[in-house]
């Protein structure tokens, strides 16, 4: 602490600011006291945490008292995101000096992690040499997948275990979305008012999907919309809705209204998961938006809205239960899920009969 105390008065007397001063070992850039004028001086020997330093980052990063436009376009941030192992710290050195500055607190709202730890479970550190360098992992698959694993492995301010399968994992996600916007995208975005219950019901589902992923999102809690978002594309999209929707969007003895309306729900599907996906995978969201829905970046959208309604939403057990039976029977059978098989469509799923029928090839 940059302080000389003067040894007759006893008045700390301070250098000027700028310079690195240690008052333990050097004399005081000055001669004289500043209140009585005597010239004997003992040197502060006390030192203030490191963390006290490190609270004025926000300062810093805000140019404070070297460019005031720009301090003022950047000061307060929105938020902090930091570890939880620095919240006694580096939180509350930062919020104690530069409010005591400024008057302001640094910013609005602080985002606390876990920590990451290696697939053993233990702490991740230099000394112990278990460190993962994430450079390689991003050549190997690519920034987009390590974002979404990291938003998919815990909840908020849990800690984490490293596992390169886990990244791999995230980037089959990837590769499956990238998958179902390459297929959806061989039918044209149509509109359509006269839409059929498995239509309804996957938007109800995708009303679902927005509602939860906004509450997420409203709190910084990046693993509800990422776990909401894969646990749809790959469960009530892609392995129940696309394969019911499949016949009528390629037409097979088909009305046309029918048709246009798994192609315009196809695409609604698709558009809405990328608008959810895009703060987790910017650049693959990005490029499947450009090059499907707009010239303009994903990122300049606004979130979806749930403005499907979510009526159908009970029937989800029910569809999805049916197609497992189904399944399972023709695996039992010895047959390809293509093979034609003898069902009875249950009661309560009448509504969805013609789909069910073409989807699991079931003579009526
Ligand atoms: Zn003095």
């Amino acid at each position: 602490i940059p302080i000389w105390y003067c040894k007759k008065c006893g008045a700390p007397n301070l250098p000027k600011p700028g310079r690195y001063y240690r008052p333990w070992r050097d004399p005081p850039p000055f001669n004289k006291c500043s209140k009585c004028g005597n010239g004997e001086f003992s040197g502060e020997t006390r030192i203030l945490d490191t963390w006290m330093d490190s609270g004025i980052s926000p300062l810093y990063n805000a140019r404070y008292g070297v460019n005031q436009r720009f301090y003022k376009k950047t000061y307060p941030a929105t938020i902090r995101p930091q570890g939880k192992d620095i919240v006694r710290t580096w939180l509350h050195y930062t919020l104690l000096r530069c409010t005591q500055l400024t008057g302001r607190s640094p910013f609005d709202h602080v985002w606390i992690m876990g920590m990451g730890m290696d697939e053993k479970g233990e702490r991740m550190s230099k000394s112990r040499g278990n460190v993962v360098d994430p450079k390689p992992v991003f050549e190997k698959y690519g920034a987009d997948a390590f974002r979404l694993w990291a938003a998919l492995e815990v909840n908020l301010g849990s800690d984490f275990r490293y596992a390169e399968a886990r990244v791999a994992g995230a980037r089959n996600t990837l590769t499956k979305l990238w998958n179902l916007a390459r297929f959806i995208s061989s039918f044209p975005q149509a509109r359509t008012t006269k839409l059929r219950p498995a239509d309804k019901w996957i938007l109800s589902e995708l009303s679902e999907l927005v509602r939860k992923s906004l509450n997420g999102y409203r709190e910084f809690n990046f693993f509800v919309p990422a776990t909401e978002l894969r646990d749809f594309l790959w469960g009530n999209f892609a392995s129940h809705y696309l394969e019911m929707a499949k016949t009528r969007a390629y037409g097979e003895g088909i009305s046309k209204a029918d048709q246009r309306a798994a192609w315009s729900t196809l695409h609604t599907c698709l558009r809405t998961m990328l608008l959810l996906l895009a703060p987790i995978a910017p650049h693959v969201s990005d490029i499947l938006w450009r090059s499907l829905y707009g010239k303009k970046s994903v990122h300049a959208e606004n979130f979806p809205k749930a403005q499907w309604g979510r009526r159908y939403v009970h029937y989800t057990k029910p569809l999805t239960e049916f197609n497992s039976g189904v399944w399972k029977a023709k695996k039992e059978k010895g047959l390809s899920l293509s093979s034609p098989i003898e069902s009875q469509i249950p009661s309560g799923l009448e509504l969805f009969a013609s789909d069910l029928r073409a989807m699991h090839r079931i003579p009526s």
